[in-house]
């Protein structure tokens, strides 16, 4: 199957199958089976930052982008390690339209009330994320949003 037979299939109401999963997940899953496999916290945040800044790009495969291991990850990807919320569904690497990593951070971590009701516990530190925001949900126990170095 090539992507171009691959029907777009809405996770939410902006974000589509293709721009959280990677190509094979996509050609050979249901969509009611990966709709399971990605968590719906990291969906809400995602449309929360487009809601607050604009447009928020995660994979570009299907576009003909060579960005698929974005969102979901499993061990195909090069980048693959059990341990990181994106093997669970559970993180997004992203980018959001006109907007710095930087200011996409001082939004999130001006409002953090409202996104830890959303879910959100982790940002990766921009040391270590430069050009790109990593956002997830993984458990940290802490009362406030985590900027984590790699
Ligand atoms: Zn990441």
């Amino acid at each position: 199957m090539t992507s171009n037979e691959l029907r777009i299939v809405k996770l939410s109401e902006n974000f589509c199958y293709h721009e959280l999963f990677p190509r094979h997940m996509c050609e050979n899953l249901s969509a009611f089976y990966l709709k399971g496999m990605i968590d719906q916290r990291i969906l809400n945040i995602a449309e929360q930052i487009r809601s607050d800044l604009g447009s928020v790009f995660v994979n570009n495969w299907y576009w003909g982008g060579a960005m698929q291991w974005r969102g979901y990850r499993t061990f195909d990807s090069a980048y693959y390690s059990s341990g990181s919320a994106h093997s669970w569904g559970q993180a997004l690497d992203c980018n959001v339209r006109g907007r710095s990593p930087q200011e996409v951070h001082e939004c999130i971590l001006g409002q953090q009330d409202k996104y830890m009701a959303l879910g959100l516990t982790r940002l990766e530190s921009l040391e270590d994320a430069p050009t790109w925001v990593h956002l997830d949900v993984k458990y940290t126990g802490f009362d406030h949003i985590h900027v984590f170095r790699a």
